[in-house]
C-alpha cells in the first residue's frame, strides 16, 4: 500500500510539473509578444509631500494588458521576464512611456517628477545608461526629474559592474531611491559610499503604524535619511491615521492608496486636477 501510494504521489507532482513549465514557457512566448506589441503599459501611483499634500512626483508602475487574462499585475510576470532575458526591453519600454508621459505633464503646465523601478538585471547592463540619456533627451525631461527605485538587495550584490552602472546614471544627474527599504540583508554598508535622495521605507513597517516599534523604526530612519541629505518616503499608507503618524514622525513623502492608487495616466491626470480645485494649486515642480 506504501509503496503504491508513493508512486501515485509521484505521477501527480510530475504531472502538475509539466503543466507548470508548459505554462510558463507560454507566459514568456506572449510575453515576447506582449513587448512588440505595445500591449505593456504603466499605471501612475503620485508621490505626496507629508506636510502640504502637494504632489511631488509619481512613480511608474508596470503593467500586462494581456489579450484574454486582463490586467496582469508585476508579480505575475515580472520573474518570466527575468529569467526570459526580456528585462532590457521590458525596462525600456517604461522607461519610455514614463518619460513621454513626464513631457505631456510638463507640456500641459504639471513638471513632476517620474520614478522608474530598476532590478539588478538592469544594473547589469551598461547599456542602460546610454538609453536612459537618449530617452532623457528624447522626451527633453531634466535628469533630476526622473528618479531611479532599486531595492537594497540590488545594492548588496558585490558586482564591480553593477556599482559602475549605478555611479554612470549619478553622473546623469537623475535621482537615486532605495526602495523596500529595511527589508533586505544588510541595510548600511552601500549608504556608507553611495549618495541616495530617497529612502524609501517598505510597507511593512508602514502598515503597522502607530504601533511603538513601528514609529521607532520611523523616527530612526527619518534621522538617517536627513543626516545622509536624503529624503525619507513612506509606502503602502492607507488611511489617515498612518498618515498623520508618519507626519509628526518625520517621514517627508508618503504613497498609497490613502492618496490614490496607481491609475492609468488620464485616470491620474483628472485626480491631479481635482485636488487642485480642491487644495488649491497642488503641483509643485521637483528639479
Ligand atoms: P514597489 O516598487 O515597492 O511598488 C509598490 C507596490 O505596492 C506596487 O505594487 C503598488 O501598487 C503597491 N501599493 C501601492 N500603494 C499601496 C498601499 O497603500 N497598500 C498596499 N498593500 N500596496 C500598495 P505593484 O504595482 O503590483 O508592483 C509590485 C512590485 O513590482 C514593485 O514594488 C516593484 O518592485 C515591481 N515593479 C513594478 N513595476 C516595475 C518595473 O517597471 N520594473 C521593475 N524592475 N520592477 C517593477
Ligand atoms: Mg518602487
Ligand atoms: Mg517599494
Ligand atoms: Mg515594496
Amino acid at each position: 500500500y506504501r509503496a503504491k501510494s508513493t508512486q501515485s504521489s509521484i505521477v501527480v507532482y510530475d504531472a502538475e510539473q509539466d503543466a507548470h513549465i508548459l505554462d510558463r514557457a507560454r507566459t514568456i512566448e506572449e510575453l515576447r509578444t506582449a513587448i512588440t506589441a505595445g500591449q505593456l503599459t504603466c499605471h501612475y501611483q503620485p508621490k505626496v509631500d507629508t506636510n502640504d499634500g502637494t504632489v511631488c512626483s509619481v512613480e511608474a508602475l508596470v503593467r500586462w494588458k494581456h489579450p484574454t487574462r486582463g490586467l496582469l499585475l508585476p508579480e505575475e510576470f515580472l520573474v518570466h521576464a527575468e529569467q526570459a532575458g526580456l528585462m532590457r526591453p521590458l525596462t525600456t519600454i517604461v522607461l519610455e512611456l514614463a518619460l513621454r508621459q513626464a513631457r505631456r505633464w510638463r507640456d500641459a503646465g504639471s513638471p513632476i517628477g517620474v520614478a522608474v523601478n530598476l532590478s539588478i538585471t538592469n544594473l547589469m547592463d551598461v547599456a542602460l545608461v546610454t538609453d536612459i540619456d537618449r530617452l532623457l533627451t528624447t522626451y527633453d525631461v531634466p535628469a533630476a526629474s526622473l528618479t531611479l527605485e532599486i531595492t537594497e538587495n540590488v545594492l548588496m550584490t558585490d558586482s564591480v559592474r553593477a556599482r559602475h552602472v549605478v555611479e554612470s546614471l549619478q553622473d546623469l544627474g537623475v535621482g537615486l531611491s532605495i526602495d523596500d527599504y529595511g527589508t533586505g540583508c544588510s541595510s548600511l554598508a552601500h549608504l556608507q559610499d553611495l549618495a541616495v535622495n530617497e529612502l524609501k521605507l517598505d510597507k511593512v513597517f508602514v502598515t503597522r503604524l502607530p504601533s511603538e516599534r513601528s514609529i521607532a523604526i520611523v523616527r530612526s530612519t527619518a534621522a538617517l535619511a536627513h543626516s545622509l541629505g536624503a529624503l525619507l518616503v513612506a509606502e503602502g499608507v492607507e488611511n489617515a491615521e498612518t498618515l498623520e503618524a508618519l507626519r509628526q514622525y518625520g517621514c517627508d513623502i508618503t504613497q498609497g492608496y490613502h492618496h490614490s492608487p496607481p491609475l492609468p495616466a488620464e485616470e491620474l491626470t483628472l485626480w491631479m486636477s481635482r485636488r487642485e480645485t480642491q487644495f488649491g494649486s497642488q503641483l509643485t515642480s521637483i528639479g
